[in-house]
């Protein structure tokens, strides 16, 4: 059972799809100066071990992990719980140094590392992060083969872009990438590429046509995926249905300060009746209402989840 949490909201970068620039300049500000502290992520990660969350997925809503001061940290603490199954983040990994990588690359057996890739060169990278940073980002790729081996964490890499068509952006790609990484097939067979050249709509917020893909709204049915694996906490409590795409924190399922976990995923709770029985009859409501995505689980999380909540698995049955 997975839980993310949000313990930063600011980034170095300034992609032109993100959310940051559809949001109003004082949900702005907050959302820049969020920041959880090591200590409250510990208090509340601790609950949600004892409840039965074994996976944590660290990638902000928005925002880059690697500026949070205390971010090794937090991954080390997690990894001090005998039940911790695995950790996971996205980053867009400028903000690294050779120490720091030979400690998330050795030190957490646990952890799965995914590099957000925004550009080709110099032109793509800045044409869709705002920022001049093509050298840095390759340099620290560099770094990383230099430092990679078969014992290292699994890695993926997430192109976040399609430049010039998908044929020519995978060619690109892969040179990129094995210009800068070891070249053997045990790298290879360990770490995945996987390309995203759609965005979503954040619950409504960013018009349909932002990206050359942005994905329409589609037929969907059935509980999503991400209010499963997707409910987020902030640093100041609340617990968020979708961790993923809800910005604005339109749907709050719960708060970890005034409420226990058990409260908040009881058959008598909001989550449980006003999210997902709702979507169990196609009905989406709150953040999910203008939500462009869906994402189907699959019977093996079902069943996982089914198992901690037994009005789940009444209501699938
Ligand atoms: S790196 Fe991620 S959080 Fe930062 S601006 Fe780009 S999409 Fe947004
Ligand atoms: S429908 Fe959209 S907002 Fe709702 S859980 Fe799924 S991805 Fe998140």
């Amino acid at each position: 059972m997975e839980i993310m949490f949000q313990t930063i909201g600011k980034c170095n970068l300034n992609c032109y799809f993100c959310a940051y620039n559809f949001l109003d300049k004082d949900q702005l500000d907050k959302i820049n100066k969020m920041y959880m502290s090591l200590d409250t992520f510990k208090e509340y990660a601790k609950k949600c071990i004892d409840f039965g969350f074994d996976e944590f997925q660290l990638t902000p809503i928005i925002g880059e992990p690697l500026l949070d001061p205390t971010f090794l940290e937090k991954i080390e603490y997690l990894h001090t719980f005998k039940s911790l199954k695995r950790v996971s983040f996205f980053t867009n990994f400028i903000n690294i140094n050779e120490p720091k990588l030979k400690r998330l690359l050795f030190d957490f057996p646990k952890l799965t590392m995914t590099i957000s890739v925004y550009g080709l060169d110099k032109e793509t990278y800045e044409e869709t992060t705002g920022v001049d940073i093509f050298e840095r980002f390759i340099t620290n790729i560099g770094t990383l083969a230099k430092l990679y081996k078969p014992t290292s964490i699994p890695l993926e890499f997430f192109i976040r872009c399609c430049w010039h068509g998908f044929d020519n952006t995978l060619k690109a790609m892969i040179t990129i990438l094995s210009r800068a990484m070891p070249f053997n097939s045990e790298y290879y067979k360990r770490n995945n590429l996987a390309f995203l050249n759609w965005n979503g709509n954040w619950c409504g917020l960013v018009s349909d046509n932002t990206f050359p893909n942005q994905r329409k709204e589609h037929n969907r049915g059935g509980i999503c995926w991400y209010s499963l694996i997707d409910n987020s906490i902030d640093p100041e409590g609340n617990i968020s249905l979708c961790g993923a795409c809800d910005i604005e924190k339109k749907t709050i399922i719960g708060n970890i300060n005034r409420q226990s976990l058990e409260e908040i995923y009881s058959e008598d709770g909001l989550y449980a009746n006003c999210y997902i029985k709702q979507q169990h009859n196609n009905i989406y409501n709150g953040c999910c209402e203008k939500c462009s995505e869906h994402h189907i689980p699959d019977q093996k999380s079902l069943k996982e989840y089914s198992r901690r909540y037994k009005w789940l698995k009444n209501i699938l049955e």
